[in-house]
């Protein structure tokens, strides 16, 4: 495993955009836990929503006090292959879980877990499926501590193949973290259940206020024509993202409206595999009209890119077919742009039918959304002024960090 460096942040920066009990809830909860010791493993440090909120919530809960370690997983190219497919079966993908698979998946955590004798943390905290199997080692840590598994994915009607392995490892944390109950079947028994929404942070370079003209000076080197409406999906190319079904919305939208645009932007993840085969797929769809452009980290897209794009859109889409959370959905409407999801997953507790945003669930809808937008910019403008509101009370940083705070604290004190 591999130490990721963290950024710097400061608690005192996000208090003009909280609420006054929240600041004394997370004042008082980080005096009791300070000087804790905490890890938190994933798979990635770049490329998609996992290393996107930890990037942002170590540094906060750093500064709050706890002594925080980011450790990413060292994986290989067949582990990749074999996690992916645990993500896309726990999402909903038919298939069978080969013993070879579960071979290679838990001799690459064995690996890792080598990485863990010496570790002497209160809290360990690990995330998505690629981690699971750690807890199998937590008795060879010099130190117990209490262990969290968390999920990001979406849950919510699992291969049962896939979902009873992880169950096996999951039950044996001290808690599990999902986004939303919807996630968890009926009835299954785990232990300190709780539910967090993830969030986005309103300082960093992806989601700080941009000037109008700078949004449109960096967007305007993708080639992108100012004086015509755009529409953007930011997304890792991957099956449930549905970039596909982006395209064909905006084919019909164009026959309309000729002038639209369409922005494909996503980057590579490392623990990511399908993700060129997917953006090669992406590109023959596209064809020959430039009018789409599909770009990448690998020209240029980093967050300030990311910001832009979604800044200067006339429409965020989130077409995904299924979803954990879906950050860019909140990334859009705190910057005042209003955004068609598809109606599943956490874009359902980000966007509200037909108030602050519209779910879709076919191409057609998604098409028919977009056009009664670009037709009715008022009616865009009041969805992502409603939205903004309910990202700054519900989804912004400071409101992770409390809930991950408030959970801490519990198993802290658990006897
Ligand atoms: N992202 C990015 N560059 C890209 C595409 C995506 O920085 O080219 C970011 C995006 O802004 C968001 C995260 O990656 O912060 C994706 O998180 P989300 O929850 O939407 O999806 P996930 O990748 O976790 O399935």
């Amino acid at each position: 495993m591999e130490l990721v460096k963290l950024d710097e942040k400061r608690f005192a920066d996000y208090l003009p955009l909280m609420d006054r009990e929240a600041i004394e809830e997370i004042n008082y909860l980080s005096d009791e836990l300070k000087g804790k010791r905490m890890a938190m493993i994933n798979a990635t440090a770049f490329g998609g929503g996992v290393a996107e909120k930890l990037s942002a919530l170590l540094p906060l809960l750093k500064d709050l006090g706890l002594k925080v370690d980011w450790w990413v997983m060292d994986g290989s190219d067949d582990f990749f292959q074999v996690t992916k497919q645990f993500h896309n079966c726990l999402q909903g993908q038919e298939g069978s879980l080969a013993g070879a698979d579960i071979e290679v998946y838990l001799h690459q955590t064995r690996l890792n877990a080598a990485f863990m004798e010496e570790w002497n943390y209160d809290f360990v905290i690990c995330h998505d499926p690629q981690t699971a199997a750690l807890i199998d080692y937590r008795d060879s840590t010099q130190h117990r501590g209490r262990w969290v598994w968390r999920c990001h994915i979406d849950t919510s009607s699992p291969n049962p193949e896939y979902w009873d392995f992880i169950y096996r490892h999951i039950r044996r944390y001290d808690a599990v973290i999902f986004t939303m109950s919807d996630f968890v079947g009926e009835g299954v028994g785990l232990p300190n259940l709780t539910l967090i929404t993830p969030s986005i942070d309103p300082l960093s370079p992806k989601n700080r206020a941009f000037e109008p003209a700078e949004a449109a000076a960096v967007i305007r080197r993708f080639g992108v024509e100012l004086d015509r409406p755009l529409i953007v999906q930011v997304s890792r190319f991957d099956p449930w993202k549905d970039p596909l079904g982006v395209i064909e919305a905006y084919k019909m939208v164009k026959k309309e409206f000729p002038s639209v645009q369409l922005a494909l932007v996503g980057s590579m993840a490392t623990d990511d595999p399908e993700g060129w085969d997917y953006l090669y797929h992406t590109l023959r769809r596209a064809g020959e009209d430039y009018d789409i452009k599909v770009v990448t980290n690998f020209n240029g897209i980093s967050s300030l890119e990311v910001n832009a794009f979604q800044a200067a859109a006339n429409i965020v889409l989130q077409k995904s077919l299924r979803e954990g959370f879906g950050l860019t959905v909140s990334e859009a409407l705190w910057k005042g742009t209003p955004v068609i999801g598809g109606r599943v997953g956490g874009i359902r507790l980000q966007i509200e039918d037909g108030v602050n945003g519209y779910l879709v669930e076919t191409v057609e809808q998604c098409a028919e959304r977009i056009l009664t937008l670009l037709r009715n910019p008022a009616l865009a403008h009041d969805f992502a002024a409603i939205g903004k509101e309910k990202v700054r009370r519900e989804f912004l940083l400071p409101t992770n960090a409390l809930a991950y705070l408030r959970l801490l604290h519990k198993l802290n004190f658990l006897p």
